[in-house]
């Protein structure tokens, strides 16, 4: 699925755009510059002048037509003047989709080659009331997927409340029937909200844990506190608990300083891991940011690098895929007969369905990164499935 971005303002809204992008591509979607190619269309919005907030609203106008044009597009309008006018905007334009839930502003971190702490500040939590009834909101317009949204969305604290109860909580919201969060950060990953996501049913069996390196050294310059190691025990947490949920990283390589043996680490952490998928970025320094100030490695090294790294997580993901081939998966439906499973994969149907039905569907390709599946009318073949379909199955007469 692709998805096409207008962002109005100030850098900080540059900034947000590039890490929204970042968190749309580490779900599976294609940036592109041709709005009729998109399914999605992104509005990032700016208050700070009028004249930036009347251009948002008329382009949000005319993307009425763009929706119309293809079934189950979506139009999405975030930043400060979407929250500003968040009641005027749903009157003036009903078919807006609002999708994600934001729960927390901000970062408290400094990774030294990222400009959000600079751009964005600390990190601002929202009330969990204030989450709920948005939470609450989306249900009732259909929603059956929320997304929590935040930097560090792990991080999430608001008195007494963590992260993993405000997981609990959303849960208990009449209508969700999948939650997903991004991005979360290594160091918050505690055992209790790895014991929570594997305890609320509605909790997505799939973590998506950006890495970034698997050079403790690089990990150090990067300043983002945590070893190799530790992010190696908390996936083995992870798998433990969850056996049969996906694991999806971020991975910059050519990070100012990282010699052939900082890459090589890289390297074997992703074998050691075998992720079942993840999203190579080739370092490219930020101005205003600690490591641009940094040498920079060779564009042919950086390059040779990143096309290495591909193979490899693109070899454990083929693997990975292949697995799924004759597979039952419940897949909720997005848009152009394209779902998504909970464990993250995106699925092709072949068949009408409807963008927000939920279809259980046999897995017939893995050729590509996006499956492929027919709807199953019940005549189900026990061939080739794994152990607990056939039981589902069974169980359900
Ligand atoms: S955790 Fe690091 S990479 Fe993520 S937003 Fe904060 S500073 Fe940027």
């Amino acid at each position: 699925m692709k998805f096409y971005m207008h962002t109005y303002g100030c850098q900080m809204n540059v900034a947000d755009s590039s890490e929204m992008g970042r968190h749309l591509k580490a779900k599976g979607l294609v940036e592109t510059e041709n709005p009729d190619e998109a399914s999605v269309f992104l509005v990032n919005t700016c208050t700070v002048r009028q004249h930036a907030e009347d251009r948002a609203f008329s382009e949000i106008g005319r993307l009425r037509r763009w929706k119309a044009r293809r079934p189950g597009r979506k139009v999405v309008v975030t930043g400060c003047a979407a929250e500003r006018t968040k009641e005027y905007l749903e009157d003036r334009f009903p078919f807006l989709d609002l999708a994600f839930v934001t729960i927390m502003r901000g970062c408290n971190y400094s990774c030294t080659y990222c400009i959000v702490p600079y751009v964005r500040g600390r990190e601002i939590y929202h009330s969990v009331e204030q989450i709920l009834s948005e939470t609450r909101a989306r249900a009732a317009e259909g929603a059956r997927e929320i997304t929590l949204l935040g930097q560090t969305v792990n991080s999430y604290r608001y008195g007494t409340a963590r992260f993993a109860d405000l997981l609990k909580a959303v849960a208990e919201v009449e209508g969700v029937k999948r939650i997903r969060f991004m991005s979360p950060h290594p160091y918050y990953m505690s055992d209790r909200v790895i014991e929570t996501m594997a305890a609320v049913p509605e909790v997505c069996e799939s973590l998506h844990l950006p890495v970034q390196s698997g050079s403790n050294t690089i990990l150090k310059q990067m300043m983002r506190n945590y070893t190799r190691e530790q992010y190696v025990s908390i996936i083995g947490k992870f798998r433990e608990v969850m056996p049969d949920a996906t694991l999806s990283t971020d991975i910059i390589v050519g990070f100012p300083g990282e010699t052939d043996r900082d890459f090589r680490e890289t390297l074997t952490l992703i074998e050691q891991t075998q992720f079942d998928w993840g999203f190579i970025f080739k370092y490219s320094p930020r101005e205003g940011t600690p490591a641009a100030s940094l040498e920079s490695l060779p564009q042919e090294l950086v390059e040779e690098r990143h096309q290495e790294c591909l193979a490899l997580i693109d070899r454990f993901a083929q693997e990975k895929r292949s697995k799924m081939v004759g597979t039952m998966q419940d897949v909720l439906v997005e848009a152009d007969n394209i779902g998504r499973t909970r464990t993250n994969y995106r699925v092709y149907i072949t068949g009408t369905v409807a963008p927000g039905e939920e279809v259980r569907v046999r897995i017939t390709s893995a050729q590509r990164a996006t499956l492929e599946g027919v709807i199953e009318d019940g005549n189900i073949d026990f061939e080739n499935f794994r152990e607990e379909d056939k039981s589902a199955c069974a169980n359900r007469g």
